[in-house]
């Protein structure tokens, strides 16, 4: 990973694959991670809030502390500790509306340019 890689979007991919690998047994788990996977899509979308930054705290936490195996018990630890140690990247989604990877295509410049065409 460098800078072109969206530490946001990285979280998204790691929550999406525990949503997915989720056996359902327990509701923390089944359901916590199909939300903390829409509030990053809500975010790499464009739409996130500063809110949906306390939400995916809180509801991390709840999923690490309230699951029954290490599936659910580790599956939030990429979207907390990219919040704690790269939280000037999700700023930038949530409050700027710019990727600075330039990865989260809804957040890319749109450039329109009005002229002659030949
Ligand atoms: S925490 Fe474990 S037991 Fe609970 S739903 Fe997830 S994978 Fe299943």
């Amino acid at each position: 990973m460098d800078n072109t890689t969206c530490i946001v979007d990285i979280a998204r991919y790691f929550i999406a694959f525990c949503a997915d690998e989720s056996c359902g047994l327990c509701a923390p788990c089944r359901l916590g991670t199909v939300q903390l996977e829409e509030i990053l899509n809500r975010i790499t979308g464009g739409k996130g809030t500063l809110e949906d930054l306390d939400k995916l705290e809180s509801l991390g936490e709840v999923v690490q502390q309230t699951s029954l195996c290490g599936l659910g018990q580790t599956a939030p630890n990429p979207v907390m500790s990219t919040l704690r140690h790269f939280r000037d990247e999700y700023l930038a989604h949530v409050v700027d509306k710019t990727c600075p990877a330039g990865v989260c295509t809804a957040l890319l410049p749109v450039e329109v340019t009005v002229g002659k065409e030949k």
